[in-house]
């Protein structure tokens, strides 16, 4: 009979014990990056701390934490992988990007030990999801450079599930070459993001193809928010047939958290390999790790020989929940709140206000490049954003409507996100202080009231 969890003796320890499994574990990392790397090193001298008293989860908190702006702005200044690499490039064997703040992708190496540890936390959490051996998974997150795609193949495979890697992109062939499978008693799995699980199932209604005839019986989601959408999960069983289940992690440290049948938030599955701190987000204080606390979650590599990142803020904001589960994990358990900084995720794009402001440049000086963009509904967002842009004074009504057509087609191929847009007068959208970018109006964070001079 097959286990129920993936890695029943980790998986089962309380937050005290997974403490206590990692203090080393953090005394080691910490002793490895202050010898290897000339950034942490320089860091903690300057903050006067000496990393041999850095031993234990309550002692981490003494440390300052890394950004990844930090890493991005070293790669700009022409570093491959950036200040925190510790290891020889001979050992290095795999390079994976993200999308950093400023759109750039950041750069990150691994080793094979890296790897391993991050299919051990992955197997973890597509367990917890009911991913068995017996799955074929066909995989459709992004194979270019970003970490969805190859590094989850790694994880799949490591539990044992059969994977094709399929990409993103061609998704009337993708539709056909399902329609096509044979009949199969396990089904078929998918792998991808929720709104492309919508979009494929609009897709496959515009060609006459119907979804559950398809085999296709579980659907593993991951790379945005929007399966703990009331109603949204429901949206995509229904219209696949399929049961969908929900997985969570960021690039650079794995995946670290995916749901149990009892779909009570994500457990978390970093334990030995990354440890977890929840923090405030404004005062980057500790907080206490309690059923039902709110906070920050920063991570800390336990075991990275490539590019270990200590205290990385996630800026993801999370509710965590300590109670034991049902389904016999003692692992916290989150829901994802949202993200503290402005990146916001249109169709699967992950789209960023500074890009939006690059682009927005080239229609000077028609417009002033001050814009807004406001979300009206919340995640996934597979509408179009409104986005409110100052015109010039000097332009002419009559060539609104063509200056907006011409914005929209510089969005599309600069950031790959399609806005309506809306212009303002000059002068209304900046303020002296900092100009605020993004709204995300269910959360109550309303965009100003503008009059609008035109709407497309
Ligand atoms: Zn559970």
């Amino acid at each position: 009979m097959l286990q129920k969890l993936w890695n029943p003796e980790i998986e089962t320890l309380s937050r005290e014990q997974v403490c206590a499994l990692e203090a080393p574990l953090i005394a080691d990392q910490i002793r490895y990056v202050y010898q290897h790397s000339p950034y942490y090193r320089d860091k903690y001298d300057l903050a006067g701390i000496d990393p041999a008293t850095i031993d234990s989860h309550s002692a981490l908190a003494r440390l300052p934490f890394t950004e990844k702006s930090d890493i991005a702005q070293a790669q700009q200044q022409g570093e491959l992988f950036g200040p925190n690499q510790c290891c020889d490039f001979d050992d290095i064997i795999r390079m994976t990007c993200t999308g950093g703040s400023t759109g750039e992708p950041t750069r990150l190496g691994w080793t094979r030990n890296d790897i391993d540890g991050y299919n051990e936390m992955g197997a973890r959490a597509m367990w917890a999801m009911g991913c068995r051996p017996r799955d074929l998974v066909i995989s459709c997150l992004n194979y270019s450079m970003y970490a969805g795609g190859i590094m989850d193949h790694g994880a799949f495979e490591t539990l044992g599930a059969g994977i094709l890697p399929y990409s993103i992109g061609n998704s009337e062939r993708l539709l056909e070459m399902l329609s096509r499978f044979p009949p199969r008693a396990a089904g078929y799995s998918l792998f991808m993001t929720p709104s492309y699980a919508v979009r494929l199932a609009d897709i496959a209604q515009q060609n006459g193809i119907d979804l559950h005839r398809l085999n296709v019986t579980r659907g593993y989601f991951s790379g945005e928010a929007g399966l703990q959408v009331p109603g949204y999960r429901d949206k995509i069983e229904q219209a696949w047939g399929m049961r969908a289940m929900d997985m969570y992690g960021t690039a650079e440290l794995g995946v670290q958290s995916g749901e149990c049948e009892h779909r009570n938030g994500h457990h978390y599955c970093g334990a030995g390999l990354v440890a977890a701190e929840l923090v405030d987000p404004a005062s980057g204080e500790t907080l206490a790790f309690e059923d039902d606390s709110v906070g920050e979650l920063v991570y800390t590599s336990l075991r990275r020989e490539a590019c270990p990142l200590i205290r990385l803020r996630s800026h993801d904001i999370v509710r965590i929940y300590t109670e034991p589960c049902a389904c016999g994990r003692h692992s916290f358990r989150l829901h994802t709140l949202g993200r503290s900084d402005d990146m916001f995720i249109v169709k699967g794009v992950n789209v960023f206000p500074l890009a939006i402001q690059e682009a927005l440049l080239k229609h000077r000086p028609e417009i002033s490049a001050e814009f807004f963009v406001e979300l009206t509904r919340e995640p996934p967002i597979d509408y179009r954003p409104r986005l409110c842009i100052e015109v010039s004074p000097t332009l002419n009504s009559k060539g609104y409507s063509g200056l907006a057509q011409a914005i929209v087609s510089t969005l599309q191929q600069q950031c790959n996100f399609s806005a309506t847009v809306e212009f303002v007068a000059q002068g209304s959208i900046a303020t002296e202080h900092k100009t605020r970018r993004l709204y995300r109006a269910y959360l109550d964070q309303a965009a100003p009231a503008l009059e609008v001079l035109y709407r497309q």
